[in-house]
């Protein structure tokens, strides 16, 4: 039998927001490798399946990446079907790219399902378009921590017209907010935190880019977290407030 290994995003933690292509994966998985992101009500779909956990939290704990491919390749191997469940989708900072190009080279047939990410998950629960007609021409995603402690190219980001979703940004709040001031981004650029998005534990702090690290202290925001930047986190407050309006009229 050939070997073979899903690669498949879980969403950012509602489960409903599991793909069905998801679903029929975890339906058929013999073996489940888990990450510590992942929502374990979505374990619903494989009651049939050994489940292995090997989070990898940053700053915590964490299972080694090769003996995670190890595994992968064990279980594989056996003909075992397999799959490797991660938070959001598996190629947006999940290192799906890498897991699937190691075990492509070790001979294993690798599917990769799209899961949602958590950037556009925790905007859209929080009613903020990430793109909108005249306000934001574009999206770009990007990781304030880098593996070998590199800073993204803050001034670039600035200049670039786009709303900017950071993700691992919690620890990072400094960093962000000074390389983008440098970078040309107005003190008054509207930012939203949002804290385990599409959880029923969902939490956002508007801020601007002035003094949003001060507001994330305040509100003592933790990972994982998200951070909006860019003037659509400013539009949905508005719309939020023309809803309030309206409900109240
Ligand atoms: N593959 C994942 C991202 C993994 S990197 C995805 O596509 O969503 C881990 C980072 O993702 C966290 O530090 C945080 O910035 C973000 N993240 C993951 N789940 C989140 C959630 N439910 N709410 C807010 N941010 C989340």
């Amino acid at each position: 039998m050939n070997a073979k290994v899903w690669l498949v995003g879980a969403g950012p933690g509602d489960p409903e927001l599991l793909t069905l292509k998801a679903v029929r994966a975890l339906g058929e998985a013999q073996v489940v490798l888990i990450d510590d992101l992942v929502n374990p009500e979505v374990l619903v779909h494989c009651p049939q399946a050994r489940v292995i956990e090997v989070g990898k939290r940053g700053g915590c704990r964490s299972t080694p990446q090769a003996f995670i491919h190890r595994l992968m390749l064990r279980y594989a191997r056996q003909g075992k079907c397999v799959v490797r469940l991660k938070g959001g989708d598996p190629c947006i900072f999940g290192r799906g790219g890498e897991e699937a190009e190691w075990l492509a080279a070790h001979g294993v047939e690798v599917e990769l399902v799209n899961g949602i990410t958590a950037g556009l998950a925790g905007a859209t629960r929080c009613g903020i378009p990430l793109t909108h007609r005249g306000v934001a021409r574009g999206v770009t995603l990007v990781t304030a921590h880098t593996q070998d402690d590199s800073d993204p190219h803050w001034s670039a980001l600035a200049q670039s017209g786009t709303t900017l979703v950071v993700y691992m940004g919690v620890t990072r709040l400094e960093q962000v907010r000074a390389g983008l001031l440098a970078g040309g981004l107005a003190p008054e650029t509207p930012v939203a935190m949002i804290e385990n998005a599409s959880l029923p534990g969902q939490r956002d702090c508007r801020s601007t880019l002035a003094t949003m690290h001060e507001d994330a202290r305040a509100f003592a925001l933790k990972s994982p977290a998200i951070l909006v930047i860019g003037e659509v986190a400013g539009q949905a407050a508005a719309l939020q407030a023309l809803e309030t309006v309206a409900i109240a009229g």
